[in-house]
């Protein structure tokens, strides 16, 4: 008994502290194509991944989980791959089937995505889901780590999704910025309420965020937008921090050299600025 326990915390302890290896980049990524997906879906995939894995390698990101992809041929073959590998319920995994695009594994190094005819015909379609849901994958290797904002969760895999649509050529970096923008736009003029202060987004989960109809994500993003600017790699950093084991805040604080409150009301006041400006 005391021995299991003994090795269980020496276990608990080379988890800590197991550095992270690392896959050649050529290899983050492992395509499982399904019968019936055409050669344009397959191309356009994998210039989505080509590009994260450039950005996976540029921003330090170290990983040591291959991802597999696995690319369906349409909303029928995604229901029946969320079932298989998922191991959904047939009644979940159709509801997943009408409104998601790609799902992340939170236990896996595994991502599913759906074929269509847009992913058939447009570059843009594999980059608006995959990239995040890559950031997501990232996250998870680096470990999951409790008290990271729901911002922060979010808002890195949305940066990251846009980050690589202007790389790939798909969008301007303006439209990058203006997309979310528009949205709050949306949301502040619909609603006639102001943005929720993001430390009130701290205890919400995104389901929560989602029925109370807080625009998390747009936000999320633009607050990652700002924080990054040009430099995704000190996102690394507070990823690599948190990885051994330093707290998020402490982490944040280090690498931005701004505590979260601070860095909370000088892009809330930027973020209102442009809203009010656009
Ligand atoms: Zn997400």
């Amino acid at each position: 008994m005391i021995r299991s326990i003994f090795s269980a915390m020496l276990f608990f302890i080379f988890l800590l502290f197991a550095p992270l290896n690392g896959v050649a980049s050529a290899d983050i990524f492992h395509l499982i194509i399904r019968s019936g997906v055409t050669q344009n879906e397959i191309d356009n995939i994998n210039l989505a991944l080509n590009t994260t894995s450039e950005m996976i390698k540029d921003y330090g990101f170290v990983l040591n989980e291959r991802i597999n992809v696995v690319l369906t041929s349409d909303k029928e073959d995604y229901k029946n791959a969320l079932i298989e590998y998922f191991h959904y319920s047939e009644p979940l995994a159709d509801k997943e089937a009408n409104i998601s695009a790609g799902e992340s594994s939170t236990k896996a190094a595994l991502i599913i995505i759906k074929g269509s005819e847009r992913l058939d015909k447009y570059k843009a379609e594999a980059f608006r889901v995959l990239p995040h849901e890559i950031f997501h994958q990232v996250q998870r290797q680096y470990g999951k780590q409790k008290n990271v904002p729901i911002w922060f969760e979010e808002g890195t895999p949305e940066a990251f999704r846009y980050i690589a649509q202007v790389r790939a050529g798909i969008t301007s970096k303006e439209i990058a910025f203006q997309d979310p923008l528009a949205r709050l736009n949306v949301y502040v003029k619909l609603t006639h309420n102001s943005l929720p202060n993001p430390e009130t987004l701290n205890e919400a989960t995104w389901r929560d965020c989602m029925s109370k109809k807080v625009p998390v994500y747009p936000l999320a993003t633009l607050m990652v937008l700002h924080l990054t600017v040009d430099d995704f790699s000190k996102i690394q950093e507070v990823y690599r921090l948190m990885h051994e084991n330093v707290p998020w805040s402490r982490a944040f604080t280090e690498v931005f050299d701004v505590t979260p409150d601070d860095f909370y009301k000088d892009v809330m006041e930027k973020i209102n600025f442009e809203i009010e400006h656009s």
